[in-house]
């Protein structure tokens, strides 16, 4: 189970199985083990042991897991020897997993029948068989039930805040990374670039295989970007929304198929042998899908998927609404620069006080507060206020469903009055207003409902109308969307410390290769797939320092990473090995390949860096290239990392600037 951290599960399944005097083991919902059984008796030890019964034991555990799944308490079964033993499952989201333990008598008769029973069928004598008996303990079923239960309650405590611990950190990761990607786009002018970096992200974060972003076309689906291997034969695809698809845009949720004839009905070729299909919302319509095919797509990574293209949907939607503003509002302009000024801030604070100021001149309001849900409190709570004594707002903690605002929190939906004295709401009177007039608008993201804009008093007196709640709900859907992005920014910020990246050359830090280096070769290994990882050096470096500076060396170091990196594959991953050797991950890659790509880069950088030196004595910077392939240079880490050495160390040896693959020398 990828998902559990063992190691903190394992002591306290130990310290529960020695206090409960029984044995606990973990299985997973396919009756795969993930924790093996603790504090088993030496009769249960023997029998499981035993040539006769070991397969007796097996398919009743067997036969028993599958019992218990189907139910959501305890159950308790006899088993070889009159053992009893419990099954309980635990279900945490999406995954289920089964506490097995017990192996005791259910009462003395039971120990009696096992004591006449023929020991020699188990393998054991008549004295061992009567001395291991003795030392069992009787618990009748419902001490055992009983006993069972309150272990799985404590145990799955420790299961949930594990497995969730694990999910939460891998998410992390993944967003992390997204982050780092898309901090650079601007959505709103470059929608297919925004697409083709979440294609190469999903590619190679999640391993797919081919992939395509889908836009609706009336009752077809056209593909717009496409990605990995099939990228080809996948722009060329028009499928129509019927059968399973049209689940995914009228459902608006993910599926999947590897039926031949589901895939043939949309239009595909049999070049696609499965598809996951996932919904791009966009403000609630589904305006397109992300097709993955030919890849096995597990249900935790489908779920960030799906969280990806939700989040895809709303950078898309400062595009379309841009469209909408120009059509309908263009009289108003502050609209059409409201994107641009609230989009660049980051700093929160300021974007709160950029927003409210801004829905205040729209409305020509007085007074306006801009309030968000704090998770913590559970409460909406004042983050801006204009034209209000500050000090007044600071305590204000409004819960959903109450006053003006929590109704509006709560409902979703803008509300606008021109008296609150004569409302039928039954909201109480205010005192501190002029007017008796106001606006309140939720702050929606997809159907996400994160705060509210209250705006009160027109400075002329009037009365907010229709026109001013429509104006500033869709002020507020800009606004959103800026708000949402500042919160991922100062996640972002936060996790700068974990950061996966070098700080001087951009690339992938050691940390980083470590782990994907480790994946890499899991995965080739799993599907008997060749990769290839190539250790870069630069050559006499030592003395470019030593004649032109150590800053000067930098910026070799940094005009060497990007150099290398144009060489390279979304799927590659290069990453900064040491000082100034820089180690490539190249995955489905055979050596010849892994030739073919080192020397491009080798030679990119020979003739890419300009020699500006004055003292260096080489007319230009070049390096030396080690390959070493997976499986047949190397079956783990160690020796894969010091067979590319040592071939990176035959490079140096034959004279510099070359590539030099392990094999030929190995
Ligand atoms: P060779 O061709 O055999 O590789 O010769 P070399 O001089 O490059 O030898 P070696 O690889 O042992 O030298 C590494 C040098 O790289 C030493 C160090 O000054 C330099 N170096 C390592 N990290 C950095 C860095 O971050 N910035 C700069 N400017 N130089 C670095
Ligand atoms: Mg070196
Ligand atoms: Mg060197």
């Amino acid at each position: 189970m990828e998902y559990l951290d063992i190691d903190a599960l394992a002591p306290l399944q130990r310290n529960l199985a020695s206090l409960s005097g029984l044995y606990l083991a973990l299985y997973g919902e396919r009756g795969n083990l993930i924790l093996p059984p603790s504090n088993e008796n030496a009769l249960l030890m023997s029998l499981r042991g035993a040539p006769t019964a070991r397969d007796e034991y097996r398919e009743f555990l067997q036969a028993s897991m599958k019992r218990a799944l189907q139910r959501s308490d305890v159950s308790i079964f006899k088993g070889p020897g009159e053992l009893s033993h419990f099954f309980m499952p635990i279900r945490i989201d999406t995954a289920t997993f089964l506490v097995v333990g017990g192996g005791v008598f259910a009462s003395s008769e039971d120990r009696e029948t096992f004591l006449k029973m023929p020991a020699t069928e188990y393998g054991m004598s008549a004295d061992r068989q009567k001395a291991l008996a003795q030392e069992v303990a009787i618990r009748g079923s419902s001490e055992l039930q009983s006993i069972a239960r309150a272990l799985c309650s404590i145990f799955s405590l420790g299961l949930r805040s594990s497995y969730r611990g694990a999910i939460l950190e891998k998410r992390y990761r993944l967003v992390k990374a997204v982050f780092g990607l898309l901090s650079d786009v601007q959505p709103e002018k470059e929608p297919d670039k925004l697409y083709d970096i979440i294609l190469d992200m999903i590619l190679f974060l999640f391993n797919v295989e081919s992939i395509a972003i889908m836009v609706r076309e009336g009752s077809v689906l056209k593909a717009r970007r496409t990605g990995g291997r099939m990228r080809d034969y996948l722009s060329t695809v028009t499928c129509r929304i019927s059968g399973i698809l049209s689940d995914v845009i009228e459902k608006q949720r993910p599926l999947s198929s590897d039926s031949a004839m589901d895939i043939l009905r949309l239009g595909f070729s049999d070049k696609i042998i499965s598809f996951h299909a996932f919904p791009i919302l966009s403000e609630n319509r589904v305006t397109g899908a992300l097709l993955i095919c030919n890849s096995s797509v597990s249900e935790e990574d489908a779920d960030i998927i799906f969280d990806i293209c939700r989040m895809m949907g709303g950078s898309l939607r400062i595009a379309e609404l841009e469209g909408t503003y120009y059509r309908c509002l263009k009289e108003k302009e502050v609209l059409n620069t409201a994107a641009t000024r609230l989009i660049p801030v980051k700093e929160p604070d300021v974007l709160y006080e950029t927003i409210l100021d801004m829905s205040v001149r729209l409305t020509e309001a007085e007074k306006g507060s801009l309030m968000l849900m704090n998770e913590e409190l559970s409460c909406l709570t004042v983050r801006a206020a204009k034209g209000i004594n500050r000090r007044l707002l600071t305590d204000i903690k409004v819960k959903a469903g109450e006053g003006v605002a929590g109704w509006v929190f709560k409902e979703g939906v803008p509300l606008v009055m021109d008296d609150i004295e004569k409302n039928e709401w039954g909201f109480p009177k205010r005192h501190k207003y002029r007017t008796g007039s106001f606006v309140s608008v939720p702050l929606k993201l997809g159907e996400k409902i994160i705060g509210v804009l209250n705006l009160s008093d027109k400075i002329s007196g009037e009365v907010f109308s229709e026109d001013d709640m429509a104006l500033i709900s869709s002020f507020a859907s800009y606004a959103v969307i800026a708000l949402e992005r500042s919160t991922y920014y100062s996640l972002a910020g936060h996790l700068k410390a974990l950061s996966v990246t070098d700080s001087l050359t951009g690339l992938f830090n050691r940390r980083y290769f470590e782990e994907r280096f480790f994946e890499e070769l899991n995965r080739s290994d799993r599907h008997n797939l060749a990769f290839s990882l190539a250790m870069i050096d630069i050559d006499d470096f030592k003395l470019f320092n030593d004649s032109e500076g150590h800053l000067a060396g930098d910026e070799i170091l940094k005009s060497i990473a990007a150099i290398a990196k144009d060489c390279l594959r979304v799927s590659d991953v290069l990453a900064r090995f040491g000082g100034e050797e820089f180690a490539v991950i190249m995955p489905q890659t055979e050596r010849e390949e892994a030739v073919l790509v080192a020397e491009r880069i080798r030679r990119s950088i020979k003739e890419q860096i300009p020699s500006t030196w004055s003292f260096f004595p080489r007319k230009s910077i070049t390096v030396s290239i080690g390959i070493a392939t997976f499986p047949y240079d190397g079956k783990d880490r160690k020796e894969l990392i010091r067979n590319a050495d040592k071939a990176l160390y035959m490079a140096k040896m034959e004279g510099k600037d070359r590539t030099v693959p392990w094999h030929a020398k190995g």
